[in-house]
């Protein structure tokens, strides 16, 4: 009996043994190699509104707010991808560089400028619209949407729900129809190694899709496209009031939240202005 009560012990601490060592190893190892190696974070306009709470119903009623606007241009061994693109270069060459909205009435904004234009952005890397295998814009809205006609020829990744609707409504961009396109039904593996995926996250509009990048060195990143508008609405679960369905938002954020806590990765927010500050921007990348 001692002898056995014995064995089991040095059995037990053999396999804890043995389970510890895996975990090391596995924390340890390098990451299965992901196919993308630098990110670019492009200045895509720049948005203002006189009243925060048309984003986050019920906060900060009547306070001013201001908030940036991003492209994402990353680049796969397989070629150079984009995601979103952005407020319309047109509009930088609007008087003060302005365009003037009134989404919820007269004077109620939002204001979106366009100091730089993305074509500019991109000659600064060398990097030509032609050189641009495949792009995807998070929705239809026209701050994410605005430029997809400056890459004609560049195949457009779109879930199947937004191609149908965008166009149906005064605020959204109607995708041009001789575009080259693949249309996508929930999440997708781009390239089939995991290292960008498209995730189905509607709710803010019917087909709304946000992104996973692997980057090799600053790890996991999902960039949520209007999932949420700033890292408040996100805490918080503040709906806009410019949304297509309440409840399908809200089961997005919560979507992100697991994936986020899954990968540990980072939430990347398209239009929240402290994060902006805090990243660097074109030409500088993270890998
Ligand atoms: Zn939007």
């Amino acid at each position: 009996m001692k002898t056995n009560t014995k064995f089991i012990l040095l059995i037990a601490a053999s396999a804890l043994a043995a389970i510890a060592a895996t975990r090391i190893s596995a924390a340890s190892k390098p990451q299965a190699k992901s196919g993308v190696d630098r990110l670019y974070v492009i200045d895509c306009g720049d948005g203002s509104g006189p009243d925060e709470s048309r984003w986050t119903p019920g906060a900060n009623v009547g306070i001013p707010v201001g908030f940036p606007g991003h492209c994402y241009l990353i680049h796969h061994t397989q070629g150079w991808f984009l995601w979103d693109t952005g407020v319309d270069d047109a509009v930088a060459k609007l008087p003060h560089h302005e365009l003037v909205l009134h989404e919820w009435g007269p004077g109620t904004g939002p204001i979106w400028r366009k100091p730089i234009t993305l074509a500019a952005q991109l000659e600064e890397i060398h990097v030509k619209p032609s050189d641009i295998k495949l792009m995807a814009v998070s929705h239809s809205h026209p701050d994410h949407a605005g430029n997809i006609e400056m890459f004609p020829n560049t195949l457009m990744l779109v879930q199947r729900v937004e191609y149908e609707w965008a166009g149906s409504r005064q605020d959204t961009v109607a995708f041009n129809k001789n575009h080259p396109v693949k249309l996508v039904d929930g999440d997708y593996d781009i390239f089939g190694d995991g290292s960008l995926v498209l995730l189905s996250t509607p709710g803010h509009t019917p087909g709304h899709q946000s992104l996973l990048v692997r980057l090799p060195k600053t790890g996991p990143v999902i960039l949520s496209g209007d999932v949420a508008h700033f890292q408040t609405s996100f805490d918080h679960r503040y709906v806009p009031s410019n949304n297509w369905n309440k409840q399908a938002s809200l089961e997005s954020m919560d979507k992100i939240a697991a994936i986020l806590a899954k990968e540990h990765a980072q939430l990347w927010i398209n239009h929240d202005q402290a994060q902006s500050d805090a990243q660097k921007k074109l030409p500088a990348f993270y890998e």
